[in-house]
């Protein structure tokens, strides 16, 4: 089974460094069709935890909720019905990329609570993507705690739902942020490391393929397949 990591889901402007973190709308959907055609399954975090993640399978991610997910995926798993989980940087909501968006030059727009509610309802996983999308490895251990837990607290209280998965900010993580989320009451957490789901250390070392915009279907479907 494969985790999917996806970034944003739109046309890239023509300003914006690193072009290939954008899926165009009409590939996303090319990819999606393609997938329910070859009879893929799509899962949710209810599937992990059961242990029931058969092989021709994906769960897909959404990292960092930025606001064209809304746009341009959500209309789309929402028709056909397709979980997926939506990675929310917690201090974040409804204001932008802050932590990188002189790198890549644009400021990615990230949705409002009311969105993020909105996607609760209808299914879609909301997890933790910190507050404030920092190094966890690189920050002190005390403020790296306040990131892991404070962010549940405050995700649990606005949509009023259990937060169960965790991402690592950048993928950057080392044992001590991994038992971090363990202790912050988390079941599972995803990195960026590459692999299978089958491949993974553990439930808190979740590896992930990430689709890149120029990934043409065959590419993609190697991906998911070796
Ligand atoms: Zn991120």
């Amino acid at each position: 089974m494969k985790v999917l990591t996806y970034h944003s889901i739109g046309m890239p402007p023509p300003e914006a460094k690193l072009k290939t973190l954008y899926v165009k709308p009409s590939v996303f959907k090319r990819q999606i069709n393609t997938l329910r055609f070859l009879g893929y399954r799509f899962l949710s975090v209810d599937h992990l935890l059961k242990g029931n993640a058969p092989r021709k399978s994906v769960l897909l991610t959404f990292d960092d909720a930025y606001l064209d997910f809304w746009e341009n995926a959500f209309p789309l798993l929402k028709e056909y019905k397709i979980p997926a989980v939506v990675f929310v940087p917690a201090m974040l909501v409804g204001k932008f990329n802050q932590w990188d968006h002189q790198r890549v030059n644009v400021k990615k727009l990230i949705m409002d609570w009311q969105q993020l509610r909105e996607l609760t309802k209808a299914g879609i996983e909301i997890g933790s993507h910190s507050l404030t999308h920092p190094y966890l490895s690189k920050i002190p251990r005390e403020k790296a705690k306040r990131e892991i837990e404070d962010s549940k607290k405050l995700l649990e209280d606005k949509l009023g739902v259990q937060i169960r998965a965790f991402c690592y900010p950048y993928g950057d993580y080392n044992h001590e942020v991994r038992d971090l989320v363990m202790q912050a009451g988390y079941l599972m957490a995803f990195t960026t490391k590459a692999g299978s789901f089958e491949q993974s250390e553990n439930l808190f070392e979740i590896r992930r393929i990430t689709v890149f915009g120029n990934d043409f279907i065959l590419k993609l479907l190697l991906k998911i397949l070796l």
